[in-house]
């Protein structure tokens, strides 16, 4: 699906979603239901979904603003010295 931008007479600009290729010249307005014609804009494809787009934007937003903290993170918990898994065992040792 792609966003394309369309003009009411009475309303102005809104946009609507087709599939790529499938959007018509003209096309009714949700608003009052009359006509209202494309706009040749650039297609809105390179967006991506809206996960990929939050993560995208969480990330520029760390590099920007990384979070402050009070504590060396994961001081909390600490794993296990020895594991006690046993199939572990089998490993070669140093
Ligand atoms: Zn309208």
């Amino acid at each position: 699906m792609t966003t394309y931008a369309f003009r009411c007479q009475e309303c102005g600009p809104y946009d609507a979603r087709f599939p790529i290729g499938t959007a018509p010249d003209r096309a009714s307005c949700p608003e009052c239901g009359g006509s209202s014609v494309r706009l040749i804009t650039a297609p809105g494809i390179g967006r991506g979904s809206d996960p990929y787009r939050r993560a995208v934007e969480r990330t520029t937003a760390s590099a920007d603003a990384p979070q402050v903290v009070s504590s060396v993170p994961g001081s909390g918990r600490r794993a296990p010295a020895v594991t006690t898994h046993p199939l572990h065992r089998r490993l070669p040792r140093p």
